[in-house]
């Protein structure tokens, strides 16, 4: 906060996923401290140093922050792997999708520009793009790193202050690049990263009335429960939701292909994903046989520690979210789906002290059921038949969800078809989990609201002014 380390009286611990073991102690921020950050944030905003910089010297700042994520780019992997679970390959490449944002960014600072407009002759009427103020970050922990650099980075480069407010289990790479922001020249107040519960510190920052905007990834409750608290104050809101994504294979696929990234699509981070490929649609035709590779090569899973190199699929992130994907998979039996695969813990004794949970497969899901249709955040996969596209498109669309769908067909016309009536923000044809710092990413219905990445994220962080002068 303001550029130096601010303690609290309270901490709370944080845990290795893998192994249960307390790996340190972070500071538990207050109402206090928030308000204190929020404040630190709008004095540094109103400077202005960082609003006025000449925008080429801003990019120039985040150039650096992503230089120096690079330099320490082994480092900040193991870190998010020691605090969140996830194999280090997977670390890897989300360290390697936030360099990537702030190099994006830094490139596009000085591309953020307003326009002219024509209306008569004797007027001239042009936009001016300005920065909204403090913006305020509620960051999950699924993708801890990435998923704040996501937002953070096209606020900076408009010329926004920031607070950020980590998952309470995942803060420790989110700080560690807040010290690289402070070496690369940010000034002090521009960047300030308070951790603490969502429920004190999140709330606080969301229902602060100096908070010009907000952008929120988690759960579609808390989303809701965000939303009602910046309409207090009328700040608006930024938010990627939950998702219940179909993922679609047709019969003239390359199956090798989608078979392998249906695998991907739900077993990556352990399942924990908004854009997870939870439900898997398989046409009739190849059913059986798509099936019986897919389960062939989720047993080949290699669980273990995320630090261990050949580990394929890691513990969940907390006992609490282990135990939450167990209830879903018991109520998955209960109602009647068959489990082919998975259900519990691995049998391992050397993993009994992490939070893993085998690789779960169900069939016989039927559209009513809770694994059907509620976000399980974990590494179980539902499976469902069909015969026909309108079937499909039916079956895909029957959610409160819209954030993201796979599509594998060969047939031109038919992904046309399927892209144009599926209902999701973010679609992959024959592929599945890609999105670059380029590429638009939201979602429709209560998947959320508004769309980060891509250069038109920045309008959630910029605000139009609308100036005409009369020449005559
Ligand atoms: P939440 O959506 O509650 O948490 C996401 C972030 O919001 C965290 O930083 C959290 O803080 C913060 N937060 C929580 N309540 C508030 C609030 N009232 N005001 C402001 N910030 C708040 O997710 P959970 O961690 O509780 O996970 C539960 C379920 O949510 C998962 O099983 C999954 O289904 C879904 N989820 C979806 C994500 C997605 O990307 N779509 C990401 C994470 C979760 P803190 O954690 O410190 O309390």
């Amino acid at each position: 906060m303001n550029g130096a380390w601010t303690g609290s009286s309270e901490t709370f611990d944080l845990v290795n996923p893998a192994s249960g073991d307390v790996i340190g102690h972070v500071p538990r921020a207050s109402k206090e401290h928030v308000d204190a950050a929020v404040e630190v944030a709008r004095k540094a905003f109103d400077a202005p140093i960082w609003r006025d910089m000449e925008q080429t010297k801003r990019g120039k700042i985040l150039l650096q922050i992503a230089a120096l994520m690079r330099e320490h780019f082994e480092e900040i992997s193991k870190l998010e792997t020691l605090n969140q679970g996830k194999p280090i390959r997977e670390s890897k490449g989300d360290v390697a999708w936030a360099i990537r944002a702030f190099e994006y960014w830094g490139g596009a600072a000085d591309k953020i520009q307003g326009e002219t407009i024509p209306v008569t002759a004797n007027r001239v009427t042009y936009t001016l793009r300005e920065p909204l103020g403090v913006t305020a970050h509620i960051i999950p922990w699924n993708y801890p790193l990435a998923l704040a650099v996501r937002s953070l980075a096209p606020a900076l480069a408009a010329g926004n202050t920031v607070v950020a407010k980590p998952a309470e289990l995942t803060p420790l790479t989110l700080l560690r690049v807040a010290e690289f922001a402070q070496k690369s020249g940010l000034p002090d107040g521009v960047f300030n990263v308070v951790t603490g519960s969502g429920a004190v510190a999140g709330r606080a920052l969301v229902s602060n009335s100096h908070v010009d905007g907000i952008t929120f990834t988690g759960s579609t409750d808390t989303g809701a429960h965000i939303m009602e608290d910046a309409a207090k104050n009328v700040t608006p809101v930024l938010l990627e939701l939950g998702g219940k994504n179909p993922n679609i294979v047709f019969p003239d696929a390359d199956l090798k292909r989608a078979v392998q990234m249906a695998k991907y699509a739900i077993f990556t981070n352990a399942g924990q994903m908004c854009w997870a490929g939870s439900r898997l649609f398989l046409h009739e035709e190849i059913y059986e046989k798509f099936l019986e590779e897919l389960k062939k090569q989720t047993e080949s899973l290699r669980i273990g520690p995320g630090l261990e190199e050949k580990t394929e699929l890691g513990p969940m992130v907390s006992k609490e979210q282990q135990e939450r994907v167990m209830g879903y998979i018991r109520s998955g039996t209960e109602e009647g789906a068959k489990l082919i695969i998975g259900g519990q813990p691995p049998d391992d004794l050397a993993l009994r002290n992490g939070f893993f949970l085998k690789p779960t497969i169900f069939t016989d899901v039927k559209p009513t059921m809770k694994i059907a249709r509620e976000e399980i955040f974990g590494p179980v996969l539902t499976v469902f038949r069909f015969s026909t596209v309108e079937d499909v498109i039916r079956m895909a669309n029957e959610t409160q969800f819209g954030l993201y769908a796979g599509v594998w067909t060969n047939d031109l016309k038919l992904a046309h078809r399927v892209v144009r009536e599926i209902q999701a923000g973010v679609v992959a044809v024959n592929d599945y989990l890609v999105a670059y710092p380029q590429t638009p990413f939201g979602g429709y219905k209560d998947s959320g609201i508004g769309y980060e990445s891509g250069l038109q994220a920045v309008n959630h962080y910029t605000r139009i002014k609308s100036v005409t002068m009369n020449t005559s």
